[in-house]
C-alpha cells in the first residue's frame, strides 16, 4: 500500500537531549567519545581582558564547530554556520540547543587571529598524546613526507617581484603572489602545472597512521629543509626515541641521511645510485672522500685538496693538481680536453650518502614492506586530507592562516583514529560478555540508552575497560601485517 507524509508538520516540540535524535554511529558521536577540551579555557585565558568586556564564545564550543566542520568536509565559516543552523549533529557537538541562537562566521575568524597557530598546534598536539596512550602510535617508527596545498589566490594576482624597469637591469626575477606573498610558485611531479602553493611536511606513525607531526612553509621550499625539525617535534610530543624513519627519493640528499646517522635513526630511503656522468668521464663514487684528513684520493691515487671554504650548505670543492693530472693514464676520460685538472664537488658528509646507496642496493623484504607502508600511510593520510576535510586548498590566505588549517586537520584525522581504536575496542570488550568489572565502568547513560551508546569520554576509559577483560584489541592488525619493523 502506498504510504502517504503530510507535509504541513507542526512545530517541533522536543524534550530530552539532542544525542538521541543522532545515530549512535554518526562521526561526530564518535568523535565526541574520544575528544576532551577541558584544557582549553585555561591555554587561551591569556588571549582575553580578564572580568571586563562582553562574554566572548566558549573556546570548546569554538573549536568544536571548526573541527565539526573539517569532519564533515564544511571548510568555510559561512558554510559552516548555515549548516549547523540546521544540522543537529553540529549543534549538539558544540553544545548549542536546537533553538540556541549561533556565533555568526566572522566570530571563527577573529578567534583564529587572536589565538594564533600555536594555539590549533596545541590542539592537534593533544591529539597525537592521546592516540599514544591509547598505545595506537608509538613514535618509533615514522614516515616523512611533503604535499602540496593549493593557495587561495587567482592567477590574476600573481607578479614579478619587481618592476619591469628593475628585471630588464638585474636580470628575470622570481613572480610572488600579491594577495598571499607566503604561497610561492610550485608544482609536484604529479602536478600538471605550476600553480601558487604552500607546502605541508607530515610525519604519520606506522601504527594506525596517526599524524604526528605537521609543519607549513611555502610551495617552493624543498622537501627536506624541515627534516630535521619534524624530527625535535615527534620526540617531544611522543617522548619516543625515533627508530626508524621512511621517506621517498626525493629526501636521499646527503645532509638529511647525515642527519639520520647523528640521531642514530634507521633511514629507509630508496637513495639511488649516482648518475652516470656526461661523456663516459670517471663516476664520483670512484674518487674517496677522506673527512677526517680533509682530502679525496682519485682513481690513480692522486690527492685532491679542497679549494674554497664550504658553502653554507657544506659543500666543498676539491681539486687535483695540474702535474699530477697531465702526465695521467687515465686523463682521457677523467675529465674535458678544455680543462686542466679535474674538480669535483662533494658534500662533506658525502660517506653518508655512499653508504645509504649501497644500503638501497642491499634492501630485502623487510625494508621493502616498510617503505610500501610509508607510501600508503603518508600518501593516504595526504589524501584523506585532501579528499574529505578540504586540504586540497588553502580556506584562507597566509603562512599562519594555512597552519591553523593543517594543525586541525590533522587534528581531526587522528581523532577519527582514536574512535576507531575506542570503538573497536568497546567492540571487542562488549563481545567478551559480562565479564566481571567489564560494566562497572560504563557510564550511565543520560539519555536512558543501551550502554553500548552512552558517551564515554576518553579513549583510556575504554581500552581500560577493554584491557580489564583481558584484551588488547588491534584490529587494524588483523587485515594486513604491520609495518612497525622487526
Ligand atoms: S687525471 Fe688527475 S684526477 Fe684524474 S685520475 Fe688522473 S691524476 Fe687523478
Amino acid at each position: 500500500m502506498l504510504g502517504r507524509r503530510a507535509r504541513d508538520q507542526g512545530e517541533l516540540v522536543f524534550a530530552g537531549s539532542l544525542r538521541e535524535l543522532i545515530p549512535g554511529d554518526h562521526v561526530l558521536v564518535r568523535v565526541d567519545r574520544v575528544l576532551d577540551l577541558g584544557w582549553l579555557r585555561t591555554e587561551v585565558a591569556d588571549c582575553y581582558a580578564a572580568g571586563s568586556g562582553r562574554p566572548g564564545i566558549d573556546p570548546e564550543a569554538a573549536v568544536r564547530l571548526m573541527l565539526a566542520g573539517l569532519l564533515l568536509g564544511i571548510v568555510h565559516d559561512r558554510r559552516l554556520m548555515r549548516e549547523a543552523a540546521v544540522n543537529i549533529a553540529i549543534r549538539w557537538f558544540a553544545g548549542y540547543g536546537l533553538t540556541e541562537a549561533l556565533p555568526d562566521h566572522s566570530s571563527l575568524t577573529r578567534i583564529r587571529q587572536r589565538w594564533g597557530a600555536e594555539r590549533f598546534r596545541l590542539v592537534f598536539t593533544r591529539t597525537v598524546e592521546a592516540c599514544v596512550a591509547a598505545g595506537i602510535a608509538k613514535g618509533e617508527v615514522v614516515h616523512i613526507d611533503s604535499s602540496l596545498v593549493r593557495a587561495d589566490v587567482s592567477w590574476e594576482a600573481i607578479a614579478r617581484k619587481h618592476a619591469d624597469a628593475v628585471e630588464a637591469a638585474n636580470g628575470p626575477t622570481e613572480p610572488v603572489c600579491r594577495t598571499a606573498p607566503d604561497a610561492s610558485l610550485a608544482t609536484s611531479n604529479r602536478a600538471r602545472r605550476v600553480e601558487p602553493a604552500y607546502k605541508q611536511h607530515t610525519a604519520v606513525d606506522a601504527e594506525a597512521g596517526v599524524v604526528l607531526d605537521v609543519a607549513v612553509t611555502t610551495g617552493a621550499q624543498h622537501d627536506t629543509r624541515n627534516v630535521e625539525g619534524q624530527f625535535d617535534a615527534v620526540r617531544a610530543t611522543t617522548r619516543v626515541p625515533i627508530r626508524i624513519a621512511t621517506m621517498d627519493a626525493s629526501y636521499a640528499i646527503t645532509c638529511v641521511l647525515a642527519a639520520l646517522e647523528a640521531r642514530g635513526i634507521e633511514a629507509v630511503i630508496p637513495a639511488k645510485a649516482e648518475r652516470p656522468p656526461k661523456r663516459g668521464t670517471i663516476p664520483e663514487r670512484r674518487f674517496k672522500l677522506d673527512a677526517k684528513h680533509r682530502i679525496v684520493r682519485c682513481p690513480a691515487g692522486k690527492v685532491l685538496r679542497p679549494h674554497g671554504v664550504p658553502d653554507s650548505d657544506g659543500f666543498q670543492h676539491y681539486r687535483a693538481r695540474i702535474p699530477d693530472c697531465e702526465p695521467c693514464c687515465l686523463r682521457a676520460i677523467c675529465f674535458s680536453t678544455t680543462m686542466r685538472r679535474r674538480a669535483i664537488l662533494l658534500h662533506k658528509d658525502h660517506p653518508a650518502l655512499l653508504r645509504a646507496r649501497r644500503k638501497y642496493a642491499g634492501w630485502g623484504p623487510r625494508e621493502r614492506t616498510l617503505y610500501r607502508c610509508h607510501r600508503r600511510q603518508v600518501e593516504g593520510v595526504h589524501g584523506e586530507a585532501k579528499t574529505w576535510h578540504g586540504l586540497a586548498r588553502a580556506i584562507r590566505r597566509g603562512l599562519a592562516n594555512m597552519q591553523s588549517q593543517a594543525f586541525l586537520t590533522a587534528a581531526v584525522i587522528n581523532l577519527k583514529r582514536l574512535a576507531r581504536a575506542a570503538m573497536m575496542a568497546l567492540l571487542a570488550a562488549l563481545a567478551v560478555g559480562a565479564a566481571p568489572g567489564s560494566t562497572q565502568h560504563r557510564h550511565p547513560s543520560p539519555t536512558g540508552s543501551s550502554p553500548a551508546r552512552c558517551a564515554i569520554q576518553t579513549p583510556a576509559a575504554i581500552l581500560q575497560q577493554a584491557q580489564g577483560v583481558g584484551i588488547t584489541p588491534r584490529p587494524w592488525n588483523t587485515a594486513a601485517p604491520r609495518c612497525g619493523g622487526p
